[in-house]
């Protein structure tokens, strides 16, 4: 029986609503084809908001967000704001208040590489080919939010490192849980050598992973997991890892797929996910029917397989990215310019690429 679900969609600034309206096209065709029920509303963050309302988040889409299963943003920014550091009210005060007021303690990157794409990444294609990692980043914790200090002479700083227990558990489940959905094998990235906030991570961890017998799970210290995530990335599927060693190795992972054109990414908590293509507004294309829509798509292969539990559907909508790029078809950002063969498209062609596709 199909599902029926409430989807908002938070469209944002620049070229985001040109990418949004493909992944909400590709829900539309899911839906149709397995017999769900997606029910759609709209509503404003960052600069628009800002514009027609004078806050980047309005209490409207917060109200809408809370309605919501699932949330697909675009992005937000506007070069106004880029240049003026000074400005009280910016558009990206939205996306941080949506994140804290749905309490999305949980990011997650998925890093698959097309074969098609193979070349446009720096590494070797045959390091990289079928690579296919979850990243679990957890967000609330870690040096970003202990206490800062510096010493009265200013020739001293310190951040505090912080861990609660709970905070270990509900992102450890998470992880799990989507391990169970993918291969079952979980890597815990942490550095308990050294760390006392990691050998709570460790021991909260291995706590967790009895609930998950069907799960293997590997621990590994970070530094060794930023070696191997070049040396033989495909080694690892799920990665769980904290907030800092989190935003240094997704980073790095990034780079093993090439364009920010092609990543998609979702934060999650215990209620409503918000799922999102990594890059930003880019003024620079915006309007001009450029922006490549496949990473807004495959966030949304991520609402279906994360916040809906429908796998299917999500490898369906990879796939039919799969068959775009072994057709040919490529966005700027992805083209090869040594190549006479791909044949490039705007926004608009190559949604409907991937729907026929689908
Ligand atoms: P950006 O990601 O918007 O763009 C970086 C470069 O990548 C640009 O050259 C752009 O043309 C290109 N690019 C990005 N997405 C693309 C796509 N889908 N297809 C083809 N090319 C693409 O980053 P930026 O230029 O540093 O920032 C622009 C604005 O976006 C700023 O206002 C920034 O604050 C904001 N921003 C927002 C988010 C977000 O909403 N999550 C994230 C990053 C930056």
């Amino acid at each position: 029986m199909g599902l029926s679900k409430k989807i908002l969609v938070i469209p944002g600034d620049g070229i985001g609503a040109e990418v949004t309206t493909w992944g909400k096209a590709v829900l539309e065709k899911i839906a149709a084809v397995y017999g769900h029920t997606f029910t759609y509303d709209e509503a404003l963050m960052g600069h628009v908001a800002i514009e027609a309302t004078g806050s980047p988040l309005p209490d409207e889409t917060l109200t809408k967000a809370k309605a919501s299963d699932a949330i697909l943003f675009g992005a937000v920014g506007h070069a106004k704001y880029d240049n003026d550091p000074t400005a009280k009210v910016r558009p990206e005060q939205g996306l941080l208040g949506i994140r804290k007021a749905l309490g999305l303690y949980a990011n997650l990157r998925p890093i698959v590489l097309f074969d098609e794409l193979l070349d446009a990444s720096s590494l070797k294609p045959e390091v990289l080919k079928g690579t296919d990692i979850l990243f679990f980043r957890e967000l609330t914790g870690d040096v970003y939010f202990g206490e800062k200090k510096r010493s009265e002479d200013r020739n001293t700083g310190s951040d505090l490192m912080i861990y609660h227990r709970y905070e270990v558990e509900r992102i450890a489940r998470k992880a799990y849980e989507a391990a169970r959905l993918r291969s079952h094998r979980l890597c815990s990235v942490d550095k308990a050598n050294v760390l006392e906030t990691s050998r709570l991570w460790r021991e909260v961890v291995q706590e967790i992973a009895k609930e998950y017998p069907d799960v293997e799970t590997e621990h590994m210290f970070v530094d060794n997991a930023a070696m191997q995530l070049v040396k033989n990335p495909k080694k690892f599927d799920v990665v769980l890892t904290a907030n800092l060693f989190g935003d240094i190795l997704t980073d790095e992972a990034s780079q093993i797929a090439g364009s920010m054109g092609m990543l998609a990414s979702a934060s999650i908590g215990d209620g409503t996910g918000f799922f999102e293509p990594i890059h930003g507004s880019a003024h620079d294309i915006a309007g001009q029917d450029k922006a490549n829509p496949l990473a807004s798509i495959l966030s949304v292969a991520l609402m279906l397989e994360i916040s809906f539990g429908l796998k299917d559907e999500a490898r369906k909508i990879t796939e039919a990215i799969d068959k775009t790029l072994k057709a040919g078809y490529r966005t700027g950002d992805i083209a090869d310019s040594k190549t006479e063969k791909d044949k490039i498209l705007g926004t608009t062609a190559m949604g409907e690429k991937v729907l026929e596709f689908l």
